[in-house]
């Protein structure tokens, strides 16, 4: 950052924090002083150069500029495709849009879009959801994304894996 200047970001300290040791500080405390210590070293290193510009692909910087994305958070890359995959049609839900891209629930758990890996539940599909809050990123079953909560912040079950 050039000197005089602010830029106002959201983190996830869970990115930096196990890079410094606690010491005596509580976990807030330590939040709070690995996030500061991540970014002076990084300024220093040009990593927060290239946190401030993710490589995301074009529909993850539409939900990026509506969204806003969390500093250093470069998880969200389109699915990689693995297998199995299936190709029938992907949830009870689809036809009320809960597995469109964009798509957010009342918890504020993005839909990122289709893995093409199967669910675990009868028929479903996994989806890659990203926390609104958190920024954590994890697999759901297509009928389940209309109520699911987080699994680091919002009390939700494990997410699947993508
Ligand atoms: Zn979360």
């Amino acid at each position: 950052m050039p000197p005089g200047r602010t830029v106002l970001v959201e983190t996830y300290p869970r990115l930096y924090s196990a890079d410094f040791p606690r010491e005596d500080r509580s976990p807030d405390q330590h939040d709070a002083y690995a996030t500061a210590s991540w970014l002076r070293d990084a300024d220093k290193d040009g990593r927060l150069a290239q946190a401030l510009a993710p490589d995301l692909s074009e529909s993850n910087l539409k939900l990026a500029k509506h969204e806003g994305w969390i500093l250093g958070v470069a998880c969200c890359a389109e699915p990689t495709p693995q297998a199995p995959r299936i190709s029938a049609q992907s949830s009870a839900r689809s036809d009320q849009g809960t597995t469109r891209p964009g798509y957010r629930n009342r918890n504020g758990q993005v839909v990122i879009g289709p893995t093409g890996l199967l669910g675990t539940d009868h028929n479903q599909l996994v989806y890659h959801l990203c926390c609104g809050r958190c920024g954590l990123n994890y697999g759901a079953n297509g009928s389940d994304i209309h109520a699911r909560k987080c699994p680091y912040c919002g009390g939700g079950r494990p997410g699947l894996a993508i």
